[in-house]
């Protein structure tokens, strides 16, 4: 079957259509600008123009709250869309079947299905500019009533009070995200000016970024650890309760501190064994989710595919 698969972001929006039994994407065109506001005339405009290559469904992803059941966009502050019948507005442009989930389950759901569907279960946390994620559940993805299940973020679980975006002030997000991560490690590197980390960060503050940090990590460097432990500790906690609460299969860390690889995970796993009961959360696979660029158009596909029972 060939999807038309749309990832409608803040900025730009991408489309292609892939082909599900190979699992490879047929047409790319380019990026093209997403407009904002309640109406999708722009992008089919663009599909009827461009678009040349037959496809049976649509499936697109947006960076939101998306309704199932009342097949509404509830708010995507980035696109303007509040209360949006995303799929009635489609409806006026075409006749196909329109299939809608939010950006972070798409990228998911692209991750794991080009893995080979090795898992049946799995939770995928994303450390970007904050803290996503999304739950699969026998190989589909779980929305939740309002469509925004996988926000390990937010909720009052950090111990300390930090000032979350959400308006909460114990969430996660501001500790273990991508930026909070680097955050730490800029504010210990300013804190101690003759340490590696210190003299690391004040060679170029500017381009001071995660993967830097590496070669510190392979020294055992005490500070970079310690940083490193405090903003991932609350993470692996909420890890923990989630493995208790779903028992998956797997658990995929994604976003900027994946590409620390191995020694991310190797740091997750010494602080998960601080766990008491771990026979049964060392039978949990913590991975790497590299989400390459075009994760949220192949989980697009995915995610028509498995609400059609047709993988
Ligand atoms: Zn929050």
């Amino acid at each position: 079957m060939k999807i038309l698969s749309i990832d409608i972001g803040g900025t730009t929006t991408k489309i292609a259509v892939i082909c599900s039994e190979t699992k490879k994407i047929i047409a790319k065109y380019e990026a093209i600008k997403t407009q904002k506001g309640n109406s999708l005339k722009w992008l089919f405009y663009y599909i009827d123009n461009n678009v040349k290559e037959t496809y049976k469904v649509i499936s697109l992803c947006i960076p939101g709250f998306y309704s199932k059941e009342k097949q509404m966009i509830i708010s995507a502050f980035n696109l303007g869309y509040k209360n949006f019948k995303v799929v009635n507005e489609c409806k006026k442009y075409s006749n196909k079947k329109v299939f809608v989930t939010n950006d972070a389950n798409a990228a998911s759901l692209g991750e794991f299905w080009k893995s080979n569907l090795k898992y049946n279960n799995a939770i995928f946390y994303i450390l970007g500019t904050g803290l996503g994620g999304a739950i699969i559940i026998d190989k589909k993805i779980y929305e939740g009533s309002l469509g925004f299940a996988g926000e390990f973020g937010h909720g009052p679980f950090y111990k300390d009070k930090v000032k979350c975006n959400c308006g909460n002030e114990h969430c996660i997000e501001p500790v273990s995200s991508g930026t909070g991560i680097t955050n730490n490690l800029i504010l210990n590197a300013k804190n101690n000016p003759n340490s590696e980390l210190g003299k690391l960060y004040k060679s170029d503050p500017k381009k001071f970024s995660i993967e830097k940090i590496t070669p510190l990590i392979k020294k055992n460097d005490k500070l970079v650890n310690k940083s490193l432990r405090e903003s991932l500790t609350p993470l692996v906690n909420n890890i923990v309760v989630m493995i208790y609460a779903l028992n998956p299969d797997a658990v995929f860390i994604g976003g900027g501190p994946s590409k620390l690889g191995d020694d991310l995970i190797n740091i997750i796993k010494s602080i998960l064994k601080e766990n008491k009961n771990l026979s049964l959360i060392e039978k949990t696979k913590i991975l790497i989710s590299k989400h390459g660029n075009d994760s949220a158009l192949y989980g697009c596909a995915y995610n028509a595919l498995s609400k059609m029972n047709s993988f």
